[in-house]
């Protein structure tokens, strides 16, 4: 068992700068769990807290039921992994996963089951007796996490583990994690600024934002249903389109009015609306690059725009698009859905035409930015 509870924490440094405000979250036995949000949001700081680095200025944190504001680090059975891994360079890696284990005068026949335990699920067996420096980034990674894992710590805290790799080794590190989380029967509580590694890795997401969380949900709830504007810009890649717009209730139906067009709000959505009592004006609609299709001219609800920019991505295009009034949008196109035909027109200045359907539809006040269907 080890559950984390995190009740109105709240993190001031010296007289006045507030890193984290009125944090509270419930974290289940094993579950993992990610913080994300723009660097400076205070994600690294709440870490810290439940590491017991940092002090905590106000509020509690509970693992396992125990209140351990006033526990020191290493009574509080936790394990940290940081993204600079510190590592001791004069150690072999055995030693360096050995390390807690020595210090804490552990007999020599269980380090050797621990480590050599711990070397087998992370791969990394035939580098016990190198030096970290004969190590790959990807390597000292997992050498990292095995030091935490001979520890039998409850809870697993990982403050941007990836973010030294490059792209390639971090795809391959955050597959291994997936992996890994499944042999590692414990709490995660992963911080990056990332959002495709929030998505892929946490069975829900914390989304923050000066010191405040946005959002908790799973990766499907915050991409389906954002609370607020901050949350569905940040959640997705490349970042959802937003404008504002007119909202129409004509006749107990809804229609938006995107650059001159009129697109019926239908089912769920449209249900939604009226039962929120969401009334005509103004309002911030929100659409993904990929939840936008191509257009014929005349066509009911085809929105005229011009191409800036067409980024080739392989299996599809990014087109960015430029509106009459300078709004600027990125319409994503998977190329199986183009005849070569239409492909070899898609260039920068040619006017094409984009619609979308009422499903895919996202709507926020625009003084509030809340989400109107919530
Ligand atoms: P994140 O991990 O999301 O990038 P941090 O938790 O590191 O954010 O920082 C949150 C806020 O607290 C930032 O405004 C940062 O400048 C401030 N901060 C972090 N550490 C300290 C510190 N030791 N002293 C003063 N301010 C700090």
């Amino acid at each position: 068992m080890a559950s984390v509870k995190l009740t109105n924490v709240k993190k001031i440094y010296g007289k006045d700068t507030v890193a984290v405000q009125d944090f509270n979250l419930d974290i289940a036995d094993k579950e993992f769990i990610v913080f994300v949000g723009p660097s400076g949001c205070g994600k690294s700081t709440t870490l810290r807290m439940i590491a017991g680095l940092e002090d905590i200025s106000a509020g509690t944190v509970e693992i396992d039921g125990v209140v351990v504001n006033d526990l020191q680090p290493r009574d509080r059975n936790i394990a940290m992994v940081f993204q600079n891994y510190a590592l001791y360079p004069h150690l072999s890696v055995f030693e360096n996963m050995a390390f807690s284990l020595r210090l804490k005068n552990v007999p020599n026949d269980i380090v050797y089951q621990k480590v050599t335990e711990a070397a087998e699920i992370l791969g990394i067996t035939e580098y016990l007796t190198r030096k970290p420096r004969a190590l790959s980034g990807g390597q000292r990674q997992r050498v990292a996490i095995g030091r935490a894992m001979v520890r039998d710590s409850k809870v697993f805290l990982m403050d941007e583990p990836l973010s030294n790799l490059d792209a390639k080794l971090r795809n391959q590190m955050r597959a291994e994690i997936i992996l890994l989380r499944q042999k590692i029967d414990t709490t995660f509580i992963y911080v990056t600024h990332d959002q495709t590694e929030a998505m892929t890795l946490g069975d829900h997401i914390v989304i923050m934002k000066d010191g405040f969380i946005q959002q908790v949900g799973t990766p499907t709830e915050v991409f389906d249903m954002p609370l607020n504007l901050f949350v569905a810009e940040f959640i997705g890649a490349p970042k959802m389109n937003t404008f504002k717009t007119q909202l129409v209730c004509e006749g107990g139906k809804y229609y938006v009015t995107p650059y001159g067009t009129k697109i019926e709000v239908t089912g769920k959505k449209a249900e939604q609306l009226a039962a929120n009592g969401v009334k005509s004006g103004e309002i911030i609609l929100g659409v993904r690059p990929e939840h936008f299709v191509l257009a014929h001219e005349g066509e009911e609800g085809a929105i005229p725009c011009k191409i800036v920019v067409n980024e080739m991505m392989g299996s599809e295009l990014h087109l960015h698009v430029v509106e009459d009034n300078g709004d600027k949008l990125i319409v994503r196109i998977p190329t199986v859905k183009l005849d070569d035909e239409t492909r070899n027109s898609l260039v920068y200045g040619k006017t094409i035409y984009v619609t979308f359907e009422s499903k895919v539809m996202h709507f926020f006040d625009t003084e509030t930015e809340r989400n109107l269907l919530v």
